[in-house]
């Protein structure tokens, strides 16, 4: 593909957009979540597996601790029990219990809503930062980058960066704010209906004559 200007990216990146908002007018987020705690809790135990399988634990994990406090005053063992088959269980537990202290502690409660104060809390990073501030309290602070949005935006070559932040950059550059958390949703969703990391099906992809990835 011949050198692309500044102009041209963002003209292609806006149709595909709208193209993916057209395809897929219901992308949320996947993770099954009532309120902001939930939804922390959840994206924490989302590391290195599927929301499904995190989606099948969350109810008996959210009966039994209802709230914040619950969590924090919990025993691991009790809690490793049920998040068990979301993998890397220890850690996970110790990260929201810790979470859950937190909040519990130095918050009243409430999870917190600026970058800031969430990337301080245990187990909580810039991508599960960005999906408690965009999608409980729908504040665009960012653009999630997960394994197919990283993937996509190479394949669409919106990137040529490695990191999730420096990725995170360019679409953040490439895009307004007020699209960041839906253009995640879109791209996931798209990823994992159509992109595969496998075996992309490009013959079946709305955005193929924009992709310069496309097998078609
Ligand atoms: S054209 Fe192919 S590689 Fe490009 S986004 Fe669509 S499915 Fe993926």
């Amino acid at each position: 593909m011949a050198k692309e200007s500044k102009r041209a990216r963002a003209e292609r990146a806006a149709e595909i957009f709208g193209l993916l908002a057209e395809e897929y007018p219901d992308a949320h987020c996947a993770l099954i979540h009532s309120n902001a705690y939930q939804l922390g809790v959840a994206t924490i135990l989302s590391a290195q597996t599927t929301d499904v399988r995190v989606n099948l634990v969350t109810p008996a994990l959210f009966e039994r601790y209802p709230a914040p406090a619950h969590l924090a005053d919990a025993r691991p063992a009790d809690v490793e029990e049920i998040i068990r088959s979301t993998g890397f269980f220890r850690n996970k537990t110790k990260n929201i219990i810790g979470f859950a202290q937190v909040v519990t502690d130095l918050h009243g409660g409430e999870v917190p809503r600026t970058m800031k104060e969430l990337t301080a809390l245990p187990g909580v990073g810039r991508k599960t930062a960005n999906v408690i501030l965009g999608n409980a309290f729908g504040v665009d602070e960012g653009v999630v980058v997960d394994t197919h949005v990283k993937r996509l935006s190479t394949l669409l070559a919106f990137t040529k960066e490695k990191t999730p932040e420096k990725v995170e950059g360019d679409l953040m550059a490439l895009y307004p704010m007020e699209r960041w958390t839906l253009l995640s949703h879109l791209l996931i969703f798209h990823g994992r209906q159509v992109c595969a990391a496998r075996s992309p099906r490009c013959e079946a992809c709305v955005m193929s004559h924009l992709c310069p990835s496309s097998r078609v």
